[in-house]
């Protein structure tokens, strides 16, 4: 990243440089609508990467907000609250899994994960503490997250970096098995690698992972960060693979904007000592009351019916696209999707999109030959239609 000095008409000129991003200031949302200083809408495809679940600012959400706001912000995470039994009761009735910790963000329920594996090897397969991850995935900007993700160069960033963390290849069984010792505690895998730009795992993989790891004695991990919570046309992901995970994490889609994680595990590995895990802010009824806003609505049948309808949609809409302009296809799973561009021109595709008038367009670019899409699991069948008109016009623009 080079350095360059701030101008005075970058409104991030106070921020430390995280990231560049467009001089665009936004004042309001309302679904799949934002809208700038300027008063100029866009039609928003990446919903806080793909945080927003029901859209921006939903009612839901904001009573939910208010109604707790004024009843009770947080006792302490050395009580119980309502909120936060009801949430975690809500998750266990909707998963496979048995105990729930919540926590305030995807990095954060990850590295739960990862003391979980660490205290089960320890006191029950005698000190196994190594994570098997997947090249180019990712899990967060911790640390240990870093080491665990698999993203080149990410390795060298900060050293020194947390060590127990080993590679395999997605939808390479025999490297799996190649990266297996007896101190292997773990795998911990994204059933479709988001920022890799939309990867998804082979069905046939993800039921041979999950035999490995079962007669290996080997807790299987599912980031669902990105992939819960309706985001792939099921409660959860590892639905569509028929298996059940050991062990899960959840944000993004979970608070529906609001920053809330959890950690899922089913009663076998419920092992952590009092004490060995925590967070002054994990489990406060103002996020957990939000949370199940958004559970009690995305996690209904009908919701999701509705999801997997706009994903057949979008993914029509996308290789109708693709084909139109010589694209390359797209791919994903539900409301997850990605279109794959002939050269690197994802970044002035975002740039056109976003400055097309009288209304603009937000794209996510994870790669420079990919463009993700991440709509609200809500947008209507008229708005995805109007997405993928605008979505055109920023192609037409860039490729010609
Ligand atoms: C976004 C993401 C994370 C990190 O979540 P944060 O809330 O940013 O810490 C971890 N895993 C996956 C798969 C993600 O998409």
């Amino acid at each position: 990243m080079d350095h360059e000095a701030p101008t005075m008409t970058d409104p991030g000129h106070d921020l430390i440089t995280i990231t560049r991003r467009p001089d665009t200031v936004f004042v309001s949302g309302q679904g799949a609508w934002l809208t700038d200083e300027g008063g100029k809408r866009h039609l928003d495809l990446v919903q806080g990467w793909a945080v927003n679940s029901l859209g921006h600012s939903p009612a839901l959400i904001t009573q939910a907000l208010l109604a707790q706001s004024q009843r009770l912000l947080n006792p302490s995470p050395a009580y119980y609250n309502r909120p936060l039994l009801d949430l975690a009761g809500r998750l266990v009735d909707s998963s496979c899994f048995d105990r729930v910790f919540l926590a305030s963000s995807g990095a954060e329920a990850n590295e739960g994960a990862v003391k979980l594996a660490r205290r089960w090897g320890s006191s029950m397969r005698s000190g196994a503490n190594e994570i098997i991850g997947f090249e180019q995935a990712f899990h967060g900007r911790t640390l240990a997250m870093m080491s665990a993700s698999g993203k080149p160069g990410w390795g060298e960033i900060y050293p020194p970096m947390p060590g127990g963390f080993v590679k395999a290849r997605l939808n390479d069984i025999a490297s799996v098995e190649r990266a297996m010792t007896p101190l292997t505690a773990a795998v911990m895998i994204e059933f479709v690698q988001g920022e890799a730009g939309v990867v998804v795992a082979d069905p046939g993989f993800v039921r041979e992972l999950r035999a490995l790891t079962a007669e290996r004695g080997v807790l299987l991990i599912a980031d669902e960060v990105q992939t819960g919570i309706g985001r792939c046309g099921h409660a959860f992901a590892y639905e569509h693979f028929g298996i059940e995970p050991d062990v899960m994490t959840l944000a993004k889609g979970l608070g529906g904007g609001v920053p809330l994680a959890a950690l899922l595990c089913k009663e076998a590995f419920n092992c952590f000592l009092p004490g060995d895990q925590g967070g002054t802010f994990c489990g406060n009824p103002l996020m957990a009351a939000v949370g199940l806003a958004v559970v009690n609505e995305v996690c209904r049948e009908e919701f999701l019916a509705g999801v997997r309808e706009r994903a057949a949609q979008l993914s029509v809409g996308l290789q109708a696209v693709a084909r139109d302009h010589g694209l390359l296809g797209e791919r994903g799973l539900g409301l997850l999707r990605a279109l794959v561009l002939p050269s690197d021109v994802a970044g002035e595709v975002v740039a056109a999109a976003q400055a097309l008038e009288p209304v603009g367009l937000l794209l996510n670019a994870p790669r420079p030959h990919l463009i993700r899409l991440m709509p609200a699991l809500n947008i209507s069948a008229a708005e995805m239609d109007e997405g993928l008109a605008l979505l055109r016009r920023a192609l037409r623009e860039v490729l010609g």
